[in-house]
């Protein structure tokens, strides 16, 4: 059966380096990498996000600013507090949580964000110097950032191999697809994308040696599309239902599950991740990796 690839453990694992990192800038240059996270609202799930991000970031190190925003501000303020952590020289990553409320256009306050400091890799600067590759990319954008990572530090070779990405959004399919056909390490692969409008997924699914799936579909990528051995990215987190919690018995907490049936998968495949302790932890891993990233291009170091 599959080895299981815990994005859970490789995630620690980074953010260990990164602390070290970042007590080591901190000892030599007297800085550490500033992050601040904008919340527009109350909007729980967002706020669970933010905190979640806030409590990494001290975690690691990292200056950390929570700016919370009511959700009636003007769109005309907040793009003025994007202008003001543009010019803070102790922050190098800003991030709007999404979504914003309807009468703010989230494009313009995207664009808003100095590109030297968008650690989400959303800006329209940062989406070019990816699709370039090389040393141009910046802020490679989390989720399929950490997708890569996952694949490296499992030793699972890309180079000339078929990869197939399930899902053509901005934030996963077309991003990891666009990494995953550039040169070098973890890359290197040919590349195809198949989405809601493809004939014949079945067949390009069966062809992978990489499947990754972004689709928000539970059990869309059925065991037999899958090539014996092939390594299985599941990207997907649906809230299928709910369950007992592990600590505490008496409360209800989200049954999540994947786009792929993870049991009959398993038995196919050689490598596969786990949903939820897969992909998902990653995300915000990449985040820190990021807002690191940004203080190094700042202090010139490698
Ligand atoms: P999205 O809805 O923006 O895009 C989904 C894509 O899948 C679309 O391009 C669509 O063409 C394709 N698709 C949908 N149904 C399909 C079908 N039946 N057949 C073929 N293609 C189909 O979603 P997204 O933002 O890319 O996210 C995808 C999934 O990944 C969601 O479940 C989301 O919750 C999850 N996600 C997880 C993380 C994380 O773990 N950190 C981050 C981002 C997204």
């Amino acid at each position: 059966s599959a080895k299981l690839i815990k994005g859970t453990e490789i995630g620690e694992q980074i953010l260990e380096e990164i602390t070290g990192e970042v007590a080591e800038i901190k000892k030599k240059h007297g800085v550490v990498p500033g992050l601040v996270t904008i919340l527009v609202g109350e909007n729980p799930a967002s706020m669970s996000y933010v905190t979640l991000k806030i409590k990494t970031a001290h975690r690691v190190g990292f200056k950390e600013v929570q700016d919370s925003q009511p959700a009636d501000i003007s769109e005309k303020d907040l793009l003025a507090l994007i202008e003001k952590y543009n010019h803070d020289d102790s922050i190098h990553g800003i991030l709007v949580q999404l979504p914003l409320p309807k009468h703010i256009d989230e494009k313009k306050v995207l664009n808003a964000i100095d590109p030297d400091k968008d650690v989400d890799g959303f800006h329209p600067v940062n989406v070019g110097r990816l699709m370039i590759g090389g040393n141009e990319v910046k802020f490679p954008p989390c989720t399929p950032a950490g997708i890569q990572e996952l694949i490296v530090r499992s030793g699972v070779e890309t180079r000339g191999a078929e990869v197939v990405v399930v899902g053509r959004s901005n934030i996963v399919g077309k991003p990891i697809a666009n990494m995953m056909l550039q040169k070098g390490k973890g890359a290197d692969a040919t590349v195809t994308i198949v989405h809601t409008q493809t004939r014949n997924m079945a067949e390009h699914c069966k062809r992978a040696d990489v499947l990754i799936v972004a689709a928000g579909v539970p059990g869309l990528v059925k065991p037999e599309w899958i090539k014996p051995g092939a390594c299985v990215i599941d990207v997907g987190v649906n809230r299928v239902g709910e369950k007992p919690s592990k600590n505490d018995p008496n409360k209800m907490v989200a049954l999540l599950k994947g786009d792929v049936d993870f049991e009959a998968a398993s038995e196919i495949a050689g490598f596969i991740t786990p949903v939820p302790g897969g992909v998902g932890p990653m995300t915000i891993t990449m985040l820190m990796r990021n807002t690191l990233r940004s203080l190094k291009f700042k202090l010139g170091i490698k």
